[in-house]
């Protein structure tokens, strides 16, 4: 008997749609693209329940016909290709035809669409791809499609999705990668009647500003190139700008937002020793090429891309940035030599072959690649504040060295190591410690000798520490004399409003003063900051790179981010009675061997099998 059956439209839509609509985020990326594509100059978007109940996106946009209106939801129904080889030379955002199949196949959907020529609209109800309802409607020129129940008729997806907190961060980061590459377009959006973004039409730069909060405004270098094969454009963040996590880091390519591992480390490696140790640079960079030169057809959202010739992107990338950061004179002097196998790629030296010569060579990253070992000249007026800049550093590194160390600890009392021989780890009243490589402290054992490492240490004796505090006794507030205030992302700012109720908890009080502004009144007794602003921007940051760690509560995500951002870092310097303090109070934990993630060992013991084993046994 023959067993293989065609599937059901809706069901192989359904199927589809698993490749392009995750999750409400998803839908609201195709819908704004589409919006896009349709030349639309404002767009707006409403949103409920964090898109799993309602997602309606409208344009001004050029609408369609009723025809086209009914064709747009069959899958592989597409105005933007007609052939194969179209797909090499794409200027829209979208080209695979399905978004609109694959949203109808998983939600109820309603259309209202109106080209400026009709005179009547045309209406949709849509649902588990049929259409219910199609008829003239009156309505504004432009396009409105509301996708509303993401998922109502395959329960087990709809499981899948998160908390609306997550789904709407989710939404934001979609809205502002779409939002950064447009501001020639207003945007607005609201959530639960709640406005959220009101972007008016500006430069690039006011729209970055306006994504990703006001701060940023002194921070943003400009990033400028144009060759004959590709441009460059955008901003990078000044180093004080960089983050301890990867935070904003946006590349665009022909406009439209994508992942690349390899172009970040290009301009990581431009950065090279001017990012604080471990930190992320920040930094909007959109890439212009022959459509020709890409492939974008190789993920169904769309998000990565094949260059033809990576290696040519990757120089130009890294030269365009060492050279904006020159420009700004953030770094002191700045090599230029670029990559011996990259210069002698045929695509950089073919502006030389070709007739257009003349015109490349006046270009200036051009010759960043020509001038020998000296990509550019510096202007010797920028001279002085070069100095400024190396003074800068010079201050930064020389606070760096002062900060009191262990500002939590005290010494408990002459006869330090009084309890250690109820520890697993007897140092039974050693006073020898050795610090190598201002990181790890090394100590002689009866029976061989520890290496504890000091920044992970000081983690756990700090996570014990605000545990306690906060299980056994209610916490201690430190009221600020002046209370500060922080301005955040629209992100930061709703995960910021989900920890309150925590923080709280620890012995924060932050009060939510309009929009994304919050008054932070006073912090932990235990915790010591320069600045509270910084320290709770480093808390989101830290708390966001944890948050993919299910199995942890908020508070114990919270408490782990303060002890790190509290501890003492690796490579910073430590006096004898500092090494001694640590080592006592890690073997004072009680769990004191693994670093508050459970993930590294705090310490490791060589004891003398150990270093029999190496050296063999001596007779
Ligand atoms: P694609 O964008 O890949 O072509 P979609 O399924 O997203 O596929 O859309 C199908 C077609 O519907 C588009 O090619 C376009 O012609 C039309 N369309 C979709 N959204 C809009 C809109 N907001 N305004 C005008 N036309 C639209
Ligand atoms: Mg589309």
């Amino acid at each position: 008997m023959d067993i293989i059956q065609l599937l059901p439209d809706n069901i192989a839509n359904q199927i589809a749609a698993g490749e392009v609509i995750q999750r409400p985020a998803s839908a609201l990326k195709e819908l704004l693209e589409n919006a896009i594509d349709a030349n639309a100059t404002e767009i707006n978007v409403h949103i409920n329940d964090a898109g799993k109940s309602l997602l309606q996106v409208i344009d001004n946009g050029k609408g369609m016909s009723e025809t086209d209106a009914r064709m747009a939801f069959e899958r592989h129904a597409t105005s933007k290709i007609k052939k194969i080889e179209d797909l090499f030379h794409i200027k829209t955002m979208g080209f695979r035809g399905e978004a609109l199949a694959s949203i109808a196949a998983v939600a109820q959907v309603e259309v209202k669409t109106k080209r400026v020529t009709d005179e009547l609209g045309t209406y949709l109800d849509i649902e588990n791809s049929m259409v219910n309802i199609q008829e003239p409607c009156v309505c504004a020129n432009g396009t409105s499609i509301s996708m509303k129940n993401l998922f109502f008729n395959v329960p087990a997806r709809r499981n899948f999705l998160k908390s609306n907190a997550s789904e709407f961060k989710h939404i934001v980061d979609e809205f502002t990668r779409v939002a950064m590459a447009y501001p020639e377009v207003m945007f607005t959006l609201d959530h639960n009647s709640q406005e959220m973004f009101h972007l008016e039409k500006g430069s690039l730069k006011q729209r970055i500003v306006q994504l990703l909060g006001t701060n940023f405004n002194q921070h943003l270098v400009q990033v400028k190139e144009e060759t004959d094969y590709m441009n460059i454009y955008g901003f990078i963040g000044k180093p004080e700008a960089s983050r301890k996590t990867r935070g904003d880091q946006y590349f665009f390519v022909n406009n439209r937002f994508i992942k690349s591992a390899y172009l970040n480390h290009a301009v990581v490696n431009a950065f090279a020793e001017l990012l604080p140790n471990d930190n992320f640079p920040l930094y909007i960079l959109f890439i212009e090429l022959d459509p020709a030169q890409i492939d974008i057809n190789v993920h169904p959202t769309k998000q990565e891309i094949k260059f033809e010739d990576e290696k040519l992107v990757y120089a130009f990338v890294q030269a365009a940035v060492k050279h904006a950061i020159a420009q700004a004179s953030i770094a002191p002097s700045i090599d230029f030599t670029l990559d011996a196998h990259i210069q002698q790629l045929d695509a950089v030296n073919k502006p030389f072959t070709t007739q257009d010569k003349e015109q490349a060579a006046s270009s200036s990253l051009f010759k960043t690649f020509t001038e020998k070992n000296q990509a550019h000249f510096i202007d010797p007026s920028l001279k002085s504040e070069i100095s400024h800049w190396e003074d800068f550093y010079k201050s930064y590194r020389d606070a760096e060295d002062k900060e009191t160390v262990l500002p939590n600890e005290k010494v408990v009392s002459s006869n330090l190591f009084k309890d250690f021989s109820q520890k697993q780890i007897n140092l039974s009243a050693t006073e020898d410690f050795m610090q190598i490589l201002n990181t790890y402290i090394l100590s002689p054992m009866p029976n061989g000798y520890v290496v504890i490492n000091q920044q992970l240490a000081h983690e756990r004796i700090l996570y014990e520490k605000f545990t306690q505090i906060i299980h056994k006794q209610k916490s201690i507030t430190q009221q600020l004399l002046l209370p500060e205030t922080i301005e955040l992302s629209i992100s930061d700012s709703i995960l910021l409003e989900e920890l309150i109720p925590e923080l709280e908890k620890i012995g924060y009080k932050i009060e939510h003063f309009g929009k994304d502004t919050y008054v932070i009144h006073g912090v932990p007794a235990d915790v010591q900051s320069n600045s509270e602003t910084q320290s709770i921007e480093l808390l989101l940051e830290q708390y966001k790179h944890f948050s993919s760690d299910i199995k942890f509560s908020k508070r114990e995500k919270l408490l782990r981010c303060l002890a790190k951002q509290q501890s003492i870092k690796a490579g910073k310097r430590l006096s004898n009675d500092e090494m001694k303090i640590l080592a006592h109070n890690l073997f004072n934990c009680n769990i004191p061997n693994v670093s508050p993630s459970g993930k590294k060992p705090t310490y490791i013991v060589y004891n003398e099998n150990t270093l029999e084993k190496l050296f063999g046994k001596q007779f």
